[in-house]
């Protein structure tokens, strides 16, 4: 059983904040090596174009990210 407070298997990257697959090495993204498994809150980008908040954030690709790493 796991002890984490969050049941979520995704590991958030360091520098754009794209959610991997905690197995991930590399951010398909940006290609940073570095996660933290620190983050909360999702949001899925499907036209940041568009999307207030992908702005907020500096989003601008497709995909799911973490809206705040600790
Ligand atoms: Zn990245």
């Amino acid at each position: 059983m796991s002890t984490r407070k969050k049941g979520i298997q995704f590991k958030a990257c360091v520098s754009c904040r794209t959610l991997v697959d905690r197995e991930a090495q590399v951010c398909p993204n940006c290609g940073s090596k570095e996660f933290t498994e620190d983050w909360s809150g999702i949001i899925i980008a499907i036209e940041p174009e568009s999307s207030e908040l992908a702005r907020t954030l500096n989003i601008t690709g497709k995909g799911r990210y973490a809206v705040k790493l600790e």
